[in-house]
């Protein structure tokens, strides 16, 4: 690991001005990304600011009925949260499908939006990988591509976004709150956060220098039944090969998004649409455009049965 400097920050606005104002300056929060990444010099900060008490742990009421989420709101406590448990039950077997006891008491809701990839190339120093090392090249696309990405990626990168909480946020029609250095404030509705590859993939996320998550709201509730499942190589402690999240209607009507197939949640609205014409054709819109590996092709057809599957779990 090499060395680096670090202080705590005690309000949000003091955190992004530290941040922006040291060059390799990054904010740490639980750390159960952050410092994995520190021990393999994958992640090279100078300096660290550590937001743990900068308060942002509340769960609140919004005047529309929904809810907001401080970004400092651990996994567990978001996933046991009484109204999160009620009125948004997707998010709570989303999170709790993920990591293990342990990591979730630390991790926390902005760090967790922002945990990067698992792509195998990535975290491996010696190997080409134009996300760590913009430039390198890509060892994945003709290498071992098993778990990545099969729609969404580019020719400069194929991994996937690995987290399961943000694919329920994306059902959900979430928004991610943040306060920049110059003390100004923005909203970002939660498909619009991640990016596609296309030739930058260091930048996984729309967010500037500087720039914290404060908060992440959620609209009044949906009704509807509430389904995640996440298919993995191993029944626990693995990140998804497929998952999928979905609030469906008595009417039939569905909302889903996937995990484990592109560089972001993917939801298309398309394919919500072409649910009346059945699964089939409801996955085949959503996986439009797909181009996966040899190796990886397999993730098509599992993506449209796991879909099938919770469909007929929320009753459809
Ligand atoms: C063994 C293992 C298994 C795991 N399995 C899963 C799994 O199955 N599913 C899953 O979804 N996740 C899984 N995870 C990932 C885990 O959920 C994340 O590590 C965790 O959510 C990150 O949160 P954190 O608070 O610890 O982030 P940190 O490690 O502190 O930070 C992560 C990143 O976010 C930035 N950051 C943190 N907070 C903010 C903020 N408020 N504003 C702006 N930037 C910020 C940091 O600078 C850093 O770049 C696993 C992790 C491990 C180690
Ligand atoms: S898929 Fe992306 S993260 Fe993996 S090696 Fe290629 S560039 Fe790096």
């Amino acid at each position: 690991m090499r060395a680096f400097s670090y202080e705590r920050a005690k309000t949000p606005a003091d955190a992004a001005k530290a941040v922006a104002g040291t060059q390799g300056a990054k904010f740490i929060a639980g750390g159960t990304n952050l410092l994995d990444l520190m021990k393999l010099e994958v992640e090279t900060p100078t300096h660290l600011v550590d937001v743990q008490d900068i308060g942002l742990d509340k769960v609140e009421k919004t005047d529309d009925g929904g809810l907001r989420i401080g970004a400092l709101v651990s996994n567990t406590a978001l996933a046991a949260h009484e109204r999160v448990r009620r009125d948004y039950g997707v998010l709570t077997r989303a999170i709790v499908s993920g990591a293990s006891g342990q990591l979730r008491n630390k991790a926390t809701t902005g760090g967790n939006l922002l945990q990067r990839t698992r792509c195998p190339y990535f975290y491996d120093t010696n190997m080409a990988c134009n996300k760590r090392q913009p430039g390198s090249g890509c060892a994945a696309i003709d290498g071992f591509s098993r778990p990545l990405g099969v729609i969404g990626t580019s020719d400069a990168c194929i991994a996937t976004y690995p987290g399961d909480m943000a694919v329920a946020l994306r059902v959900l029609d979430a928004t991610v709150e943040t306060v920049k250095p110059d003390g100004s404030t923005r909203s970002i509705a939660i498909g619009d956060f991640h990016r596609l590859p296309g030739d930058k993939p260091q930048q996984d996320n729309v967010l500037e220098r500087g720039e914290l998550i404060t908060y992440v709201t959620l609209p009044k509730p949906l009704g509807g039944r509430h389904v995640y499942h996440k298919v993995r190589d191993r029944a626990s402690y693995a990140f998804a090969l497929v998952s999928v999240a979905a609030v469906v209607q008595k009417d039939g009507s569905a909302r889903f998004a996937f995990g484990g197939l592109a560089p972001r949640p993917w939801r298309v609205d398309a394919a919500e649409a072409a649910l009346g014409s059945g699964v089939q054709a409801a996955a085949a819109k959503a996986l439009e455009g797909a181009r996966p590996t040899e190796q990886n092709k397999f993730k098509l057809t599992l993506a449209e049965r796991t879909l099938a599957a919770v469909l007929v779990e929320g009753g459809r």
